[in-house]
């Protein structure tokens, strides 16, 4: 009648888990408006529309409220331009469900964005946890020049809504590389939400 307890070994170089029962990827022609270069995007999906960008292994004991989804993502190194590779970034479905994320392996940042637009950053480096909290849009950026791996859970109610940061022409800050580092610049094409839309998300709760 109980479920059965698990083990999970993960490798911190590749985020290879034991016993995860899904697995997906995303190759850079899934990636298609997320970088602010088209054309260096263009070219890159032309040279080769079959490279991965991250991978995540996850497992997900039941969908039942209250128990968790966990695994890794791992993040290959490379930019688009000068912008660094990235995840496309989700909001929860139920927007006040939170996440951890804890640093594998490689070095990288969790971009985090308030529905009304406030930008937070946070780096990520190997044995490093960070929490996002209920009701932030997040992202993770390898900055590095090898992979970047973590591991994260989060309530398996959660769910994921992709679509808040297309319909607002990106996030409201991009991370460039620059001569010394990571940079943060402003997205020129963020369209801010509305109140009606800040309170729809607000609204998403469980
Ligand atoms: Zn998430």
């Amino acid at each position: 009648m109980y479920q059965r307890p698990t083990a999970h070994q993960i490798d911190p170089l590749t985020g290879e888990m034991t016993g995860a029962s899904g697995r997906y990827e995303k190759r850079i022609s899934d990636l298609e408006g997320l970088y602010a270069d088209a054309a260096a995007f263009a070219a890159r999906v032309a040279e080769d529309p079959d490279h991965v960008v991250y991978r995540v292994f996850e497992q997900r004991p039941a969908q039942a409220k209250g128990d968790l989804i966990f695994g890794t993502t791992w993040m290959e190194p490379g930019r688009i331009g000068a912008e660094y590779y990235m995840t496309r970034g989700h909001i929860h479905a139920c927007a006040n469900r939170p996440e951890t994320y804890y640093g594998e392996s490689g070095e990288g940042l969790m971009l985090l964005e308030s529905p009304e637009g406030e930008t937070r950053i946070l780096e990520v480096r190997a044995r490093e946890m960070v929490y996002v909290p209920p009701m932030w849009i997040h992202r993770s950026v390898n900055t590095g020049d090898v992979p970047l791996v973590m591991s994260f859970c989060y309530p398996s109610d959660s769910g994921q809504d992709y679509g808040i940061i297309e319909r607002s022409g990106g996030m409201a800050t991009r991370i460039i590389a620059t001569a010394t580092g990571w940079e943060a610049v402003a997205n020129t094409a963020y369209r801010p939400r509305s109140d009606a839309e800040v309170a729809a998300v607000l609204a998403t709760v469980g």
